[in-house]
């Protein structure tokens, strides 16, 4: 939060970079290479997604560490109650604790694998609120708590025909204003398609009192077939104009990119016309379409890219 505070301060856009954790060992040493490259562009912080359920916990933790300390960069770790004990949650706080890291996205998480409706665990949390609460409780003001917020409201409460009830979005919303008063000082939101929607959320938070920064969580069109798979998931509104414009390239994999950093360059522009001066980027791990987004709005300058690499061990040799 004070990066951001002080980023806005000083009139700049602030930007992150999101990452989640690498199936192989292999792809968190390229994940490691590619975050050194990105990092140079001065991203506010960086952070890295918990897998459902806790599935990804050790090697989460391990990233994250790294990030912090080896890639040198503010780091955020996602941390979810799915399927977690409080002493397990706990475990998690105290190792990147112990380990530097200061700031926390705070969620519930989605049901494991092949269930589909979220289960308390017996001694574990039933929202994200219950987390924010407990880190406060337990850590007092070590942690920067950041907690997730839904512009078109969570998917749960979605409809059959694509929206949510006003009832429902306004109980979404008083509960995201329950998750800041705990303690939550940031919001990054779901992915969304709409500006328009991003903005209005926006409006709605701060009529009804949510007073902390509302960072829009940008993911550019990488490829269309993730597209589908990623907006039927979140069921993320998509509007008939990117539908038509994807339809004749789905098939050509580069003419799909150009068009995402086209659109995400667009959209960003358009919220900070806005004077949303932030922008949370959902990189999927790669690096072209973010950072063309950023070149674009004209925030980074690969000409003037002057931070020396952190120290790192050779590239061969195996991390402990
Ligand atoms: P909550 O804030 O607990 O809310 C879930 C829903 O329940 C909302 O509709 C809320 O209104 C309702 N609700 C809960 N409690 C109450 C209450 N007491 N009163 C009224 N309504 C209530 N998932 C992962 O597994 N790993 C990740 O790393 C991850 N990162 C994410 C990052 C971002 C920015 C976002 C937006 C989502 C991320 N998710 C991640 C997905 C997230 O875990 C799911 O969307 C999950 O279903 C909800 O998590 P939450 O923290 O938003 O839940």
């Amino acid at each position: 939060i004070d990066k951001i505070n002080n980023g806005l301060a000083g009139g700049n856009v602030v930007f992150s970079f999101e990452f989640f954790p690498p199936k192989t060992e292999e792809g968190v040493e390229n994940l490691f290479d590619r975050m050194d490259r990105m990092v140079m562009h001065q991203p506010a912080f960086c952070d890295i997604t918990w897998g459902a359920g806790g599935s990804t916990s050790a090697v989460t933790l391990d990233i994250a560490n790294k990030m912090q300390n080896m890639i040198c960069v503010e780091t955020m770790m996602h941390l979810t109650c799915t399927n977690m004990l409080v002493e397990t949650l706990d475990g998690a706080l105290d190792s990147v604790k112990s380990n530097g890291i200061q700031n926390i996205l705070a969620l519930r998480g989605d049901p494991p694998h092949g269930q589909d409706k979220f289960v308390t665990i017996e001694g574990g949390f039933s929202c994200a609120l219950d987390l924010v609460r407990h880190i406060r409780a337990k850590y007092g003001d070590y942690f920067g708590i950041t907690v997730a917020g839904y512009p078109e409201a969570h998917p749960e409460v979605i409809g059959e025909d694509g929206v949510a009830s006003e009832e429902a979005y306004q109980k979404d919303l008083a509960y995201l204003k329950e998750k800041c008063d705990a303690g939550g000082e940031v919001i990054i939101t779901q992915l969304f398609y709409d500006t328009d929607i991003f903005l209005k959320f926006v409006n709605d938070c701060r009529q009804i009192g949510i007073k902390v920064p509302i960072v829009p969580g940008i993911m550019p069109i990488q490829n269309y077939k993730g597209f589908l798979r990623m907006t039927t998931l979140c069921k993320t509104k998509v509007p008939a104009e990117i539908m038509a414009a994807l339809e004749p390239i789905k098939d050509n994999d580069e003419a799909v990119r150009a068009y995402g950093i086209h659109l995400g360059t667009e959209m960003c522009k358009k919220i900070l016309a806005h004077d949303i001066r932030t922008l949370h980027l959902y990189s999927l791990n790669l690096e072209k379409s973010v950072l063309g987004i950023l070149q674009n709005l004209g925030l980074i300058d690969f000409s003037r890219v002057s931070r020396p690499l952190p120290w790192r061990p050779p590239t061969n040799s195996k991390r402990t």
